[in-house]
């Protein structure tokens, strides 16, 4: 299984293993317990859940500016010379911003 797959799977896989959970609590917990019961698991399964998706999407996210910081540039705060350099080579300053480049 590649990464691609499990990304697509990993969560399809948390859907069914919370689906099951919440049928057994109906299926052997009697009414009004189970509906309390199912909803309650429901709520926290959901909760794990997306704090795994967030997770992914942070590594996801991290990747993707990892990526993009060859694209970074800076230019200089004093003169506006776009420069990679630790000084402007114009003016000298050591004062510049991160230009981003999409
Ligand atoms: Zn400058």
């Amino acid at each position: 299984m590649n990464a691609n797959e499990q990304y697509f799977y990993g969560p399809l896989l948390w859907i069914g293993i919370s689906l099951g959970i919440i049928f057994a609590i109906l299926f052997y917990i009697p009414y009004p317990l189970s509906i309390i019961l199912a909803i309650a698991s429901f709520i926290l399964l959901n909760f794990y859940f997306r704090k795994k998706v967030i997770q992914r999407v942070n590594t996801k996210f991290g990747n993707v500016s990892h990526y993009s910081s060859s694209s970074l540039s800076y230019s200089c705060i004093n003169c506006g010379t776009a420069h990679n350099e630790f000084a402007c080579p114009k003016c000298g300053s050591k004062m510049k911003r991160a230009d981003f480049k999409f």
